[in-house]
């Protein structure tokens, strides 16, 4: 039997309603085929740490990491706690610590549910946004100069390699390579950012030459919110700086029903470091131990996590599960305009298991 072993990084808020629910449901999952088994260790690092000892997680956290085969993360962010620190604590120190430098966001809507947008229905949307997930906006590079004074200066330098660009764009080729429609669009705002973007648009084209078999073509990023939301269809794989893509993806699962379903991959796509699955939702204070978060977005990143594992049959089980919880309005989550529970969205998927076994 193959043995994977995975660090579980349940986190603050929901987080650890979430990925509980998706432990028990892989659990399930490993006992019904039998042909794997996932060995999970599980760390308490988050804003409680932070609180009780100074730091989310311990400063060899990364390297203890690098034992694992994947890592599935929950949510970070506490009310009480700035949000940079728990962001670039955690989340960010793991991601740029393992070189996850690939973010792949698939978005598209579920059976039984629907878009906001009356016209849109489940054939006009079907994307996978790729996030450069390594450098640009957010590489932590800038500073601040006469604090509190009136001529106070704050800078935020975006940083873009050639080695940096060209990798995320054959990540983003070959991803639109392997989907059916084979058409990349690429996002960048290069009419006003003048240097680092057209980078972009000049690597775009160059990495192109490579993949003759995929269509592309180039959006700035104003101009591609209009096109998601009035001509979905016309999209399909997208490649966008950390940033932007960070802001697209919300507007994505939006789009799409619910962010309570949408998940994240954190790809080291070389292996050499473990890669890290997250629902894209945050902690989500408001609804923390109410017990009634949505933990399909957990349950679907860690289809993903399985597909990176090599378990493709496993992945496809859980997958056509959450669309049988979905399609069901009585198995639905609140937030899907259902009343089940996490723990009974949860049972209602083992049970979509076993129907399926
Ligand atoms: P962050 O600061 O990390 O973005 P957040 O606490 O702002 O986290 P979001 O994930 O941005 O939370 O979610 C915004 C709101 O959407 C939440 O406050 C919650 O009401 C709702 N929400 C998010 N995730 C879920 C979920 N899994 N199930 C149900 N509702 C959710
Ligand atoms: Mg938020």
């Amino acid at each position: 039997m193959r043995v994977h072993r995975i660090a579980a990084i349940p986190g603050d808020g929901i987080g650890p309603e979430v990925v509980e629910a998706a432990l028990t449901a892989l659990d399930h999952l490993s006992r019904q085929t039998n042909a794997f088994r996932l060995e999970v260790d599980r760390f308490d690092w988050g804003s409680k740490r932070y609180q009780r000892e100074g730091a989310l997680m311990p400063a060899d956290g990364v390297d203890t990491l690098r034992a694992y085969d994947a890592i599935l993360f929950g949510a970070v962010g506490a009310p009480d706690v700035p949000d940079h620190l728990t962001l670039w604590g955690l989340r960010l120190a793991i991601c740029q610590g393992l070189d996850q430098y690939a973010n792949l966001r698939p978005t598209r809507i579920l059976p039984g549910l629907s878009s906001p947008l009356s016209k849109v229905g489940p054939e006009d949307l079907d994307w996978l946004i790729v996030r450069e997930n390594s450098e640009g906006e957010y590489a932590g590079q800038g500073g601040r100069s006469h604090r509190g004074q009136p001529h106070e200066v704050a800078t935020e330098t975006a940083i873009f390699t050639r080695a940096g660009v060209e990798r995320i764009m054959r990540v983003a080729f070959s991803q639109a390579r392997a989907r059916p429609r084979k058409r990349l669009t690429v996002v960048t705002k290069s009419n006003a950012q003048r240097y680092g973007l057209v980078l972009w648009d000049e690597i775009a084209a160059e990495i192109a030459t490579e993949f003759p078999d995929v269509t592309w073509d180039r959006m700035l990023v104003d101009a591609m919110t209009v096109r998601m939301t009035l001509d979905p269809r016309s999209l399909d794989t997208i490649v966008a700086t950390n940033l932007h893509a960070d802001i697209l993806s919300d507007l994505a699962a939006a789009l799409a029903g619910s962010i309570g379903i949408a998940p994240t991959a954190n790809l080291n796509p070389e292996r050499v470091a473990p890669s890290m699955f997250e629902p894209i939702h945050g902690s989500a204070f408001d609804i923390t131990g109410k017990g009634v978060a949505n933990p399909i977005g957990t349950f679907w990143s860690a289809a993903m996590m399985l597909a990176h594992l090599g378990e493709s049959d496993a992945e496809a089980r859980l997958m056509r599960a959450i669309e049988v919880v979905t399609a069901d309005p009585t198995s639905r989550p609140r937030d899907l305009g259902g009343t089940s529970s996490t723990r009974e969205v949860t049972e209602w998927l083992c049970r979509a298991l076993d129907c399926d076994a």
